[in-house]
């Protein structure tokens, strides 16, 4: 059992240390040494007063010798949380939320303190608010998978890995057929859900680093890297099978849509729109060879 709860505190993301009654740190967690710098070995044992943490509070105020709040707890086992500034041992400060809670002995008497710390750094809330951000500016907002803008991208970055240094890549197009009659039939929320449907299916059909993002209306992309003609019909095949496979449900009716695809792979002329034509051109031969097809320009 004390094997498994040293293994949990050692797996959590927030830093933990025990001192006993003299104020003797007695365990120091992982999180501990990430957000400190301090490895166990080097402050086990040791008060934490003795040149280590030396917490400082928003005025500048020495915390170990005016108000240590694990001094504090130890006399009066009361519950303590404050925001206060860390010494790394590279030497900057760390903010840290501390929060201090009393240990007591079978005898209920208190035998030392805990305390738990996170890092509220601002900065990392600055990069996942700006990852977050990004995220939203490239995500196509009714089908959540990429947008327009994160196609266009993607292309230019694809050509760029394909002009310097010969990666190839492929291009599919995805036209649902006969869309206009799903809207006109069940009405435009039902048409909604059909392409949230298909950009799901579409999505399954996904090897890491490939990308699907909605081109627009009821036409989608797949943009899939290092790829050979043969793999690409089979990707395009399990794409346009996934598609025929779906189906939403309204009342008893089974609603089910199928797609065209036309797929191109880069060559050696090709710049973005010429690639895009070719596929798009593809699409349109599988639309006029009886649609639910896959064409390979
Ligand atoms: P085809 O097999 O030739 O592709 O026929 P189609 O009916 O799919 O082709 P068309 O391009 O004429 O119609 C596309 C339809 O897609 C028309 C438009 O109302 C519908 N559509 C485009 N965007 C949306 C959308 O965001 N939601 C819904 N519900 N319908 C959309
Ligand atoms: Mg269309
Ligand atoms: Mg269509």
């Amino acid at each position: 059992m004390e094997g498994n709860y040293r293994n949990i505190l050692e797996q959590l993301n927030e830093g933990i240390y025990y001192v006993d009654l003299n104020k003797r740190i007695t365990l120091w967690n992982k999180a501990a040494e990430r957000i400190t710098g301090f490895s166990s070995e080097e402050v086990l044992g040791k008060c934490c007063a003795d040149n280590i943490l030396q917490h400082i509070d928003e005025n500048g105020n020495k915390l170990c010798i005016v108000g240590c709040p694990l001094g504090k707890t130890l006399k009066d086992g009361g519950n303590r949380e404050s925001q206060i500034y860390l010494h790394h041992k590279n030497g900057y400060r760390v903010p840290v939320n501390v929060r201090v809670t009393a240990i007591y002995d079978d005898d209920n008497q208190i035998s030392g303190a805990v305390e738990l710390f996170t890092d509220i750094t601002n900065r990392l809330d600055m990069i996942k608010e700006l990852e977050k951000l990004q995220k939203e500016i490239l995500t196509d907002e009714m089908t959540q998978i990429g947008n327009r803008k994160y196609a266009d991208q993607t292309l230019r970055r694809r050509m760029l890995e394909w002009k310097e240094m010969q990666v190839p890549f492929a291009l599919i197009f995805i036209d649902i057929d006969h869309f206009k009659s799903v809207n006109d039939t069940y009405g435009h929320n039902v048409g909604d859900e059909a392409l949230k449907m298909v950009a799901n299916s579409i999505s399954a059909a996904m090897r890491p680093f490939d990308v699907a993002c909605r081109w627009g209306g009821e036409e989608f992309v797949v943009i899939v890297p290092n790829i050979s003609s043969d793999s690409l019909d089979n990707i395009g095949e399990r794409i346009r099978m996934l598609i025929e496979n779906s189906w939403l449900t309204l009342e008893t009716k089974k609603i089910a849509v199928t797609a065209s695809l036309g797929c191109a792979i880069v060559n050696i002329e090709d710049d973005i729109d010429s690639l895009i034509q070719r596929a798009d051109k593809a699409m349109y031969e599988s639309k006029s060879s009886g649609r639910n097809k896959v064409t390979v320009a």
